[in-house]
């Protein structure tokens, strides 16, 4: 058949965006080792760490060649994520998406979509599923999480966890499990939401369950939908922001949530839809009472470990995976040629998109100062003050928001320490929340999203 007008414009749009995205690699093309320059700097990831260095490094050093390489094939931010799940007006999933070509076609680094299997450290090369290796000089991991169901729940079998974390998704990582949470709490009945947060440990954004407890109770609210939401939590009530998350709650939402903070989840019950804790009176109670509640949705946070590219690298890591630290930089402990930002650091800073955005501008300049054989102090700038600002939305109608901010510092004793700071803002008639708040929160997001696909 004759091609057509129509079918010529198409091709010739084709080869324009080809020509213009020689960057973009996919899988077939990539079979061949690409090398190194001198200069080539490979990051694994393109989360809020991955893709904020890449453009930095770009923008400070032109010659530096970049490589990002991440498994997903379309990003979806985390935070605010918990407002789309309360049905806050004006919120769409269009808003936490991006596409990876966009920032590495304007900024001029290779964007590769394949997962990253295994990493020589002394061949200085990694190794993708499908688009061969590529090799570095230096290599930035900014990997993220994984989840730990196997030390929280050591009876469960690799089929019972992969049923439960797609029954009860955790929703703490980018990607479906958001969209699962979300078409579970669009399609449920009357009946009660279990949120469960990380037993114990570092876990990522320590505010996000209870935002979402908020959200989530805002969205029963708005429904009409008859039924609770219950916290099974283990902290008493002493968590990120716990006096002005409760003084929300309690203004709020008070017949919607009911916040237990002894309890320990036991087992969970996807096809009956039960979840099994025992529930303590107080710290000082060891002996608890057993309970199988029925839920509608449930929301099981499992506690938190690092990605296990860390572990992959083989560079030294604590017991939970995160990456030891070269002092106040963002170095690794155990390679010159490995950085580490994001939520894989042992930094005492909290994990937050906003600090994996601060950590990647100081790794860019510490790795640009190396590269052109200089030295770049690790401890410039310091102490930040806000280098850490999380806001959680706490109310519906009105939009209303609280928020955290922290100060980092080089601490004497080696470590890069964050101090937090929840303030009363001027707009909030003596409360933690206020509508303003709510309005820096969706400026914050639109900021953050610019910094990475803008
Ligand atoms: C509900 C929720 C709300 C939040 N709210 C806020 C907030 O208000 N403010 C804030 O600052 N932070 C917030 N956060 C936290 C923030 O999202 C994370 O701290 C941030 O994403 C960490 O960045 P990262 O680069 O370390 O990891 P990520 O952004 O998770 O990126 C890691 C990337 O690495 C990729 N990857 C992993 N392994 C491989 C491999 N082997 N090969 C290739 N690619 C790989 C992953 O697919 C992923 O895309 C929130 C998080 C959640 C879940």
């Amino acid at each position: 058949m004759a091609m057509g007008r129509r079918d010529t414009f198409k091709l010739a749009g084709v080869a324009a965006a080809a020509a213009v995205m020689p960057s973009m690699a996919t899988a077939s093309e990539k079979k061949v080792a690409k090398k190194a320059t001198g200069k080539s700097v490979v990051i694994i990831g393109a989360g809020f760490g991955g893709l904020t260095i890449a453009k930095a490094l770009k923008k400070s050093d032109k010659s530096i060649d970049v490589t990002v390489i991440e498994k997903r094939s379309m990003h979806m931010a985390c935070p605010l994520s918990n407002g789309l799940l309360g049905g806050l007006d004006n919120m769409s999933l269009s808003m936490f998406v991006g596409d990876y070509s966009q920032p590495a076609t304007k900024y001029g680094y290779s964007f590769v979509n394949s997962e990253v299997t295994s990493i020589d450290r002394k061949a200085k090369k990694v190794t993708t599923s499908t688009a061969g290796d590529i090799a570095y000089d230096i290599l930035v991991l900014s990997p993220g999480i994984a989840y730990d169901y196997e030390k929280q729940f050591p009876k469960w079998d690799a089929a019972k966890i992969a049923h439960v974390a797609q029954s009860c998704p955790a929703a703490l990582m980018p990607g479906n499990e958001h969209i699962a949470l979300l078409r579970q709490l669009e399609n449920m009945d009357d009946g009660n939401v279990y949120i469960v947060p990380p037993a114990k440990g570092k876990y990522r954004c320590p505010p996000a369950p209870y935002e979402r407890t908020a959200m989530i109770a805002n969205y029963l609210k708005k429904e009409g939908i008859k039924g609770k939401v219950i916290v099974l939590d283990t902290r008493g009530g002493k968590f990120a922001k716990g006096k002005a998350f409760q003084e929300s709650w309690k203004d709020l939402f008070a017949d919607y949530i009911e916040y237990k903070g002894f309890t320990e989840v036991t087992d969970v019950d996807p096809v009956a839809k039960t979840i099994t804790y025992t529930e303590f009176k107080d710290a000082d109670d060891e002996k608890g009472v057993s309970k199988t509640e029925k839920y509608e949705v449930c929301n099981l946070i499992p506690i938190n470990k690092c990605s296990p590219v860390i572990a992959m690298a083989g560079i030294e890591h604590n017991g939970a995976g995160y990456a030891m630290m070269d002092g106040y930089s963002f170095r690794s402990k155990t390679d010159k040629n490995i950085y580490v930002i994001g939520d894989a650091v042992t930094h005492k800073i909290p994990p937050s998109g906003q600090t994996a955005i601060w950590g990647a501008h100081r790794a860019a300049g510490q790795i640009v100062a190396q590269l052109n054989g200089k030295v770049d102090d690790p401890k410039k700038g310091l102490p930040a003050k806000a280098a850490n600002v999380c806001f959680s939305m706490v109310g519906g109608k009105p939009e209303e928001a609280i928020m955290v901010t922290h100060t980092f510092s080089a601490d004497k004793s080696g470590v890069l320490k964050g101090k937090g700071n929840v303030p009363k803002p001027k707009d909030g008639n003596g409360k933690f929340r206020s509508k303003g708040t709510a309005k820096a929160t969706r400026e914050w997001f639109g900021g953050v999203m610019r910094e990475m696909f803008a």
